[in-house]
């Protein structure tokens, strides 16, 4: 059995984490539970699961969590609370969903509390991946992915160093606008925020798919792939792949490919994050090769992507170059989804951010933090 914390359970990844946990009652116990701001849904999830402890973000909420949930459940508030339930000493593994950088802190601290990690939020690698391998390396806990490519790439490596590693390939369904006919670059500013949102295989969050509309997506997992499995960006590749069913690659240094391969459905990366090393039985996923019928591969293009250039050399200068790519685009994607800005427009703000940024190198997390909160403020000037 293992208790789990999982923070963010009332986005697209909590909730599927929730369906694992029901799948496999034998094997995963909800220990605590954290929302933002859906308190109706925590609510219903803490009754129905008995968490010994529950996180929501606005102290005013927390009072009604009490007043329900009685004292069998304890509730806290707020950035003190996640870290109250990322350090919870009967917690195994602490599963971090929270969108944005709010999950920086939480895991640096169940790091530190010897718990191993399940990550689902890009920003953690992406602004300190450097900081949070190294202290997981010197707590000797596990760092595991719950991104599906990341999850492929770790079933592959199967525990291989990089050094038998020549490439790794993530793939990337190409998002909405991958089709050059339909969607050449002169008609790019056309596009609106609905057609944007609607994703061609993945249903999730509305940040995440925009980023997977401007490939900016791919860009963050490749620099999240660089720390994770400890390889340089050179040896990062992207191929576009629409039909989502090879959820990435290694290429050994012998030629030889291995691939993870599925119908799409995140709760199998997040049910093998929670069981490894082991795997467990369920029959949610159900993958018919014949229905599927043919797998296709595209060199991704740049050029109407500039995302994935940007995430490159953000990857390869390192240092918080990063988190200045990571906030910018965060307020870039606000600034599409609020019509200020056209769909072209945000890649050219992240790269403007990034252009008049002073690079830190080896930054400590105070220095990435001052970068991310300078690229916000210079994004949007
Ligand atoms: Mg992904």
């Amino acid at each position: 059995m293992k208790n789990v914390v999982v923070l963010g359970s009332t986005g697209s990844i909590g909730t599927s984490t929730i369906k694992v946990a029901e799948d496999l009652p034998d094997r995963i116990r909800l220990l605590a539970l954290a929302a933002g701001n859906n308190t109706e849904l925590l609510l219903d999830q803490a009754r129905k699961h008995r968490p010994e402890a529950v996180c929501i973000n606005d102290p005013a909420n927390a009072q009604e969590l009490s007043d329900s949930l009685g004292t069998a459940c304890e509730v806290f508030s707020g950035p003190e609370g996640l870290l109250k339930l990322a350090t919870l000493p009967d917690a195994d593994i602490v599963l971090i969903a929270i969108v944005g950088t709010a999950g920086l802190q939480p895991a640096l601290a169940a790091i530190r509390a010897g718990k191993d990690i399940a990550i689902a939020s890009k920003e953690i690698l992406v602004m300190a991946g450097e900081t949070v391998m190294n202290e997981a390396r010197k707590q000797g806990v596990r760092v595991l992915a719950v991104d599906s490519e990341h999850s492929a790439i770790f079933q592959c490596l199967d525990g291989k160093p990089s050094s038998s590693v020549r490439k790794l390939w993530l793939t990337a369904s190409g998002g909405p606008f991958r089709d050059k006919q339909a969607w050449p670059k002169e008609k790019f500013s056309e596009i609106t925020v609905e057609r944007a949102l609607k994703h061609p295989s993945w249903v999730m969050g509305r940040k995440i798919t925009i980023d997977s509309a401007t490939l900016f997506n791919k860009g963050l997992e490749m620099i999240e792939a660089r720390w994770l499995f400890d390889i340089e960006m050179a040896r990062v590749g992207v191929v576009v792949h629409p039909q989502s069913v090879v959820h990435s690659m290694v290429e050994f240094v012998d030629g030889s490919l291995l691939a993870q391969l599925s119908t799409p459905d995140m709760c199998l990366p997040i049910q093998y994050a929670l069981t490894y090393p082991d795997r467990a039985g369920n029959e949610r996923v159900q993958t018919d090769f014949p229905k599927i019928g043919s797998l296709t591969f595209e060199v991704p293009d740049e050029d109407r992507f500039p995302a994935l250039g940007l995430a490159r050399r953000a990857g390869e200068v390192g240092g918080t170059l990063p988190a200045v790519l990571n906030a910018a685009n965060e307020i870039a994607v606000e600034a599409f989804v609020n019509r200020k800005i056209n769909f072209p427009q945000i890649s050219e703000l992240v790269q403007r951010t990034m252009e008049a940024h002073k690079v830190v190198s080896h930054p400590a997390l105070p220095q990435i933090l001052e970068a991310d909160a300078w690229a916000r403020k210079a994004a949007v000037g």
